[in-house]
């Protein structure tokens, strides 16, 4: 299990979410991003692990509304396309930095 951030910011100018993990290091995370790899069962479907929506089906100026935290395990996102059942636990959030990283080098 990853540990929690030890800060989360949002950049709403760049569009950004900034995410300070306690191991060290920094996370910058397009919102657009985060929103297209929402992991509830509206954008995932629950039995094959399709997924049903991507970053490109998102608004591209979609932003957080609201964040709010889920017990100490995950962070609640209330979207401005009025999505708000995603919950992104610290190992998704980690997950997801990963996967941005490769995809900026490449
Ligand atoms: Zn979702």
């Amino acid at each position: 299990m990853a540990s929690p951030p030890s800060n989360i910011k949002v950049h709403r100018e760049r569009r950004l979410l900034e995410l300070t993990w306690p191991e060290g290091g920094t996370s910058l995370l397009p919102f657009r991003f985060v929103r297209g790899r929402c992991p509830c069962a509206a954008c995932v479907d629950e039995n094959t692990g399709e997924r049903m929506v991507d970053v490109m089906d998102v608004p591209a100026d979609v932003a957080p509304k609201q964040l709010g935290f889920s017990g100490n395990y995950a962070l609640r996102v209330e979207w401005s396309d009025d999505h708000d059942t995603g919950l992104y636990t610290w190992d998704w959030l980690e997950q997801l930095s990963q996967e941005f990283a490769a995809a900026s080098r490449s």
